[in-house]
C-alpha cells in the first residue's frame, strides 16, 4: 500500500518570502523530498534522500531548513523516545500509528480525532489546538514475537 501524501496544499515560495526568508537551494530540496513522501522521516533520512538530489547539503543545512519550516508551520515534528520525525503539516485528524519494531508510521484516518476536539470544546474551558494521538504498537511487516 503505497504512503499517503497528508500535505496540506502550501504554496512553499510564498510561505517563505512572506515571512522574510529566501528560497534557497536546500530549502526547496528538503521541501520537495517531504511532500514527495507521505511517510514520517527522520532528519538523517531525510538528509539521505536529499543527497540524492544534491549532495553538496549537508546535514545541518537540512536540520536549519526542519527547523524553520517547523516555526513556519509548514512542518509537523513527532517525537518518538529519541529521534524526531518529520512531515508537511497535516491537520489532526489522523491517528499516528507507530510500530516500536521498525518505527515505521502509518496514518489512520479517522472521525475520533474531531470528535474528541468537538467533546473538550463543549464539555471543558480549554481550546485544543493540536491533537496528536499516537498508538504504539507492531505493522504487519513486523512479525509477532516468538514465545519458542
Ligand atoms: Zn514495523
Ligand atoms: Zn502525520
Amino acid at each position: 500500500m503505497a504512503p499517503r501524501a497528508y500535505a496540506v496544499a502550501v504554496d512553499f515560495e510564498f510561505e517563505l518570502r512572506s515571512h522574510g526568508h529566501r528560497v534557497t537551494t536546500a530549502r526547496r530540496v528538503v521541501w520537495d523530498v517531504l511532500s514527495a513522501t507521505g511517510e514520517h522521516l527522520t532528519a538523517p533520512a531525510i538528509t539521505s534522500r536529499v543527497h540524492v538530489v544534491d549532495p553538496s547539503i549537508n546535514g545541518a543545512s537540512v536540520y536549519r531548513a526542519l527547523t524553520l519550516f517547523a516555526e513556519l508551520g509548514l512542518v509537523r515534528e513527532s517525537r518518538y523516545e529519541d529521534a524526531s520525525t518529520w512531515e508537511p503539516f497535516h491537520d489532526d485528524a489522523a491517528i499516528h500509528l507507530v510500530c516500536s519494531e521498525c518505527s515505521r508510521v502509518i496514518h489512520h484516518d479517522t472521525e475520533l480525532v474531531p470528535r474528541l476536539r468537538r467533546a473538550i470544546q463543549v464539555a471543558t474551558d480549554f481550546a485544543p489546538d493540536e491533537i496528536d494521538v499516537r498508538v504504539l504498537g507492531r505493522c504487519g511487516h513486523c512479525p509477532a514475537e516468538s514465545w519458542t
